[in-house]
Parts: C-alpha cells; structure tokens; sequence
C-alpha cells in the first residue's frame, strides 16, 4: 500500500477505514468535492437495519461515511456495555459490501482523550422515557454525535425511526447548535417475525425471543385499534400493555410525534412508545398512527 497522508490501518478495494479524527476528518474532506456527504453513525454489530440506512445514504448523496463506536458515554450500565456485541471485521465486510466509502472507527481514547471534560445536555425532549429509565443516556448521545459530525461535516445524517426519542433529541441539538447538517430519518426494518432488528437481539435465547414477538404484536393491535378509530391514549396504552403481560415493561406512552408530550398535536398522529426488558434484553420499539 503506498504511503500517504492518511493512516489507512485496514484497507480492502473497497472500504477505506480511519481511526484517529484527524485522519476521519482529512479523509472526509477529500470526499467532499465529489458531492454531498452523508453520514449513518452505528456502534457496530451491523445488521439489515443499518445497511438500510446505508442505502437510503447513497440516494441522498454522493458519500457515505460509516461511524462505528461504541460509544461508552451513552451506557450508564457497565454491565450492558460490556455485553454489547462487536465484531469489527464482519462490520468492514458489511460496509464493503454496502459500497460504503469511509469507516470510522475510533477507539474511546480517540473520542474521549484524557482530560475530555465536555457534556452536550440537551434539555426537554431527552428528559421522559428513556432518559427517565437510562440517566445520563442522551448526554452521551448528544456528547459523541456532536464530536462525530464536527470531524465529519457531513452534509447529511442518516438515523433510524426505530430509535425515536434519539431522533428527536438529534434534531434538536442540530436545530439549537445550529449545526449544517440535514437530519434524515429511515424507516424501521424488521425481522420476518416482525421483531425490530437490533444488536442486542443476539442476545436472546430462542424463549426470549419468541416473548419478544409480544413487542411488534402490540404495535399492530395499537394500529388496528387505531384503524378501527380508537383514540384515546389510554385506551391505547392498555391495548399494548396488556399485550406485554410476560415482559418488564419500563413504559408505553401514547405521545405527540413531534414533541413527544402527552398532548396531541393537531393532525392527531400519535407515536406508540415501547422500552420493555426480556431475559436480560432491553429492547425498545414504536408504530406512528396517523
Ligand atoms: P446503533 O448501532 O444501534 O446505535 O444504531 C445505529 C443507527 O441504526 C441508529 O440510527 C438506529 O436508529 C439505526 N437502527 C437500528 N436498528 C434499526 C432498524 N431495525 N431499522 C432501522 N434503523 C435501525
């Protein structure tokens, strides 16, 4: 391999992978003059859900730029982050195959350099449901996504819907912070049993699984329900709760899509939110109605 400017650590034909932010934010740069770059941060453990994201990448710009790190800051359980699953070489081959045309992968050193002291808080919108369950969850949420996109400068970032409340905190920080990068959201890509895909999901066991199901079963009785004309929330709420009798249920909430507050907006859409516990699985789920 020649030598240049960039420390190209691993390298195939096809995916180009930088570690340190200077070589990611050099290596960007160089991008850019061909069109819009597009970013899609993942922590790893890619899946269908993220090569979707990766798609929707390429049709929205001329780049697509991969972060993977698994980003220790937005897990205030040791214990879940040391569970996280991680295979870097699966990932690389995923990304190639998925014609990415940059991976980052930092290591926490990089991101988190000794003596990093800063938190990006974004108030409000990140403060009910999983930043009720997981304290400190979206600070550092916030903290690496505003790190990943001042090193990348990416036009625009792809995020999945599956993650709601992340999106909505995402583009507010975007909003607030006035940061040039266009938020874009992708649909949620599920299993062929309905399971929304996530890396945690290797994790369940073949009983936890099929008690998972319980998960996309009560989103379709919420969207049936919904079609059938119910609106109420509470009515809602029990509709899905008593779907997920097996689970530990952390919340449902039957919420503004836009504000995620308990009042209903004025087109009257509503998003279902689901964070329930199997086994020893935290998933989280949700179906917009309306
Ligand atoms: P993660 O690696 O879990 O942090 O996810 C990286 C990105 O992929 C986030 O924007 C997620 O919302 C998105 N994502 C995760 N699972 C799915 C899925 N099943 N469908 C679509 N996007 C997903």
């Amino acid at each position: 391999m020649a030598p240049g400017p960039i420390s190209i650590i691993r390298s195939t034909d096809v995916v180009r992978v930088v570690h340190s932010p200077a070589d990611a934010s050099l290596a960007a740069d160089r991008l850019r003059p061909n069109g819009p770059v597009v970013m899609v941060p993942t922590m790893g453990a890619l899946h269908d859900g993220h090569v979707s994201l990766i798609q929707r990448a390429h049709s929205l710009g001329a780049s697509v730029v991969v972060s993977i790190f698994v980003n220790p800051l937005q897990f205030g359980d040791k214990a879940d982050l040391a569970k996280y699953p991680s295979d870097i070489d699966r990932d690389l081959a995923a990304c190639r195959d998925a014609n990415v045309d940059l991976v980052w992968a930092p290591s926490v050193d990089h991101m988190y350099p000794s003596g990093f002291a800063t938190r990006v808080t974004v108030s409000g919108v990140s403060e009910p449901y999983e930043g009720r369950h997981r304290p400190g969850h979206f600070d550092g949420v916030a903290t690496v996504v505003t790190k990943l996109f001042s090193v990348i400068r990416p036009d625009v970032a792809v995020f999945g819907a599956k993650d709601f409340q992340q999106v909505a905190v995402i583009k507010r920080l975007a909003i607030d912070l006035g940061l040039p990068v266009t938020i874009d959201v992708a649909p949620t890509v599920r299993d062929h049993d309905g399971l929304a895909l996530s890396s945690r999901n290797v994790r369940l066991d073949p009983l936890a699984r099929t008690q998972a199901l319980a998960i996309p079963r009560s989103l379709r009785a919420a969207s049936s329900a919904w079609q059938s004309g119910v609106r109420g929330r509470g009515e809602l709420e029990a509709i899905v709760t008593a779907e997920l009798v097996d689970l530990d249920v952390d919340y449902v909430a039957v919420v503004d899509p836009s504000t995620l507050s308990e009042r209903t907006n004025d087109t009257g859409s509503v998003v279902v939110l689901i964070a329930a516990t199997v086994g020893d699985v935290r998933l989280i789920d949700n179906v917009v109605l309306g």
